[in-house]
């Protein structure tokens, strides 16, 4: 059978390494440039490719194929392969195709990589677990390296776009806020739709773990009902089956078995990760992680770079890093999490951003704000009048320098941009290394 695989990155280079392990003649196709590294790989594996072209006559004779979660639906050669029938999959259904793991599927349109890395590192002290999906190797390519009995799987919805049959014996879904609308028709209900799909295939002996607390999950879920037990998380509701906080405290209780833990005792700050703490903890307790395994995971967990990420406290006052905050709702929960007064760092590449929601913190925390963005008309109309000190800059190294002179002991300075970072960096990870480089010259 031929597998055409459309993108030569991550995903690709993997379900191209797994495919031909599995008998599958492979063709691997880019429109752009395959990076030279995964190049060395297809030529060292014997596997046909071609970049900066779509040779159609060597893609329409497939008879699977797997599009990178890059590539939209809308592309007129993605829909002459559905025109022809063929199926047009993603790399998470191919690979979960050849795993008898148990698959643990996060997905929401914030927290995703941070509740992914605590699960794995709450279950890696008891289990054989791999961590995959959107983080670091594929999938595939991770079940060929190590084959692990369990994997925890971080799942965009562009990744859920493409599956049928992916079926996560526990699936975890953060929190639904707009988020890559033009992949979607600019419309919400489509890319509520497909966040949802991690739980399409599921059955009644699988489970759902989800933030009862987010009103998008709630009604969608009152009107779409679903098979798989339900566990959901609450900050704010008492939850007999699932998870809530009581005197500061949170509770999990699954089948009348119940594990507690005080939530000063968390490694990472901020009301969302008690969230994605819940989230983790009820995977881990419902895989029967030993309570204290569970606890002492909770209070040593690192944390994860570019997310709320201390960077360095010089005269003290505190640099934060959340350069993956690319959108309003991830930099919401930074501005609350702030417990000191704030010199804020933000902009970017707007994504149609509405800012009203930040109103109440900026107000209350944000002592000044330093705009880094090619564009920064939105944000100057938005904060103008909020703020004592609003400025504009170009360069983060510019940035960090302005947000040292305005603030002050006790201080903290933090890099939450809240819009994407293409108009000045090459994507999130660069700019909050930049950002880390700039505070380290100060
Ligand atoms: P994702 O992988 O979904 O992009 P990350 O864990 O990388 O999520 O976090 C992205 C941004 O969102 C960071 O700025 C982080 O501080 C913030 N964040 C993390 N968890 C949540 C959550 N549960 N709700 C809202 N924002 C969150």
């Amino acid at each position: 059978k031929r597998l055409v695989i459309l993108g030569g990155g991550e995903s690709g280079i993997g379900t191209a390494l797994l495919g031909k392990a599995k008998g599958f003649e492979v063709f691997v196709s880019d429109n752009g440039n395959i990076k030279q590294n995964y190049k060395d790989v297809l030529i060292h594996n014997e596997i046909e490719w071609e970049d900066e072209k779509h040779t159609e006559s060597k893609i329409l004779n497939a008879d699977l194929v797997m599009k990178s979660p890059g590539i939209p639906d809308y592309v007129t050669l993605v829909k002459k392969l559905i025109e022809k029938g063929i199926s047009v999959i993603s790399e998470i259904e191919f690979a979960s195709k050849y795993t008898n793991a148990t698959l643990i599927g996060i997905t929401g349109s914030n927290g995703k990589t941070t509740t992914a890395s605590l699960t794995h590192h709450l279950l890696k002290q008891d289990l054989d677990v791999g961590l995959a999906g959107n983080i670091g190797d594929s999938f595939a390519k991770q079940m060929l390296d190590h084959n692990h009995q369990n994997y925890v799987l971080e799942i965009s919805s562009f990744q859920l776009d493409g599956i049928k049959n992916f079926q996560p014996h526990i699936a975890v879904l953060t929190n639904i806020t707009p988020d890559h609308l033009d992949r979607y028709d600019y419309n919400f209900d489509n890319y509520i739709a497909s966040k949802f799909r991690i739980v399409e295939n599921q059955t009644k002996d699988d489970y759902f773990i989800y933030d009862a607390d987010d009103p998008v999950i709630e009604n969608r879920m009152n009107t779409h009902p679903i098979q798989s037990k339900k566990l959901p998380f609450s900050l704010t509701k008492r939850i007999e089956n699932g998870a809530y906080i009581n005197k500061e405290t949170i509770i999990i209780t699954i089948d009348n078995n119940q594990i507690t833990m005080p939530i000063k005792k968390l490694a990472l700050d901020g009301k969302h990760n008690i969230k994605n703490a819940m989230a983790a903890s009820t995977v881990a307790h419902l895989l029967k992680i030993r309570k204290q395994t569970i606890r002492e995971s909770l209070e040593n967990f690192q944390g994860v770079e570019h997310r709320l990420e201390n960077v360095l406290r010089i005269n003290k006052v505190q640099y934060i890093n959340d350069s993956k905050a690319t959108n309003v709702n991830a930099t919401y929960f930074a501005l609350e999490s702030m417990d000191a007064p704030t010199v804020w760092i933000v902009g970017g590449e707007d994504k149609g951003n509405d800012y009203k929601e930040l109103f109440p913190f900026v107000n209350e925390k944000v002592k000044a704000i330093i705009c880094l963005g090619v564009n920064n008309e939105k944000l100057m109309n938005a904060f103008g009048n909020m703020v004592d000190v609003i400025i504009e800059t170009q360069f983060m190294s510019e940035a960090v320098k302005v947000a040292y002179k305005v603030a002050s002991a006790g201080d903290n300075v933090l890099l939450s941009p809240a819009c994407a970072s293409f108009d000045l960096f090459e994507n999130y990870e660069d700019r909050g290394r930049q950002f880390k480089d700039a505070v380290r010259n100060l």
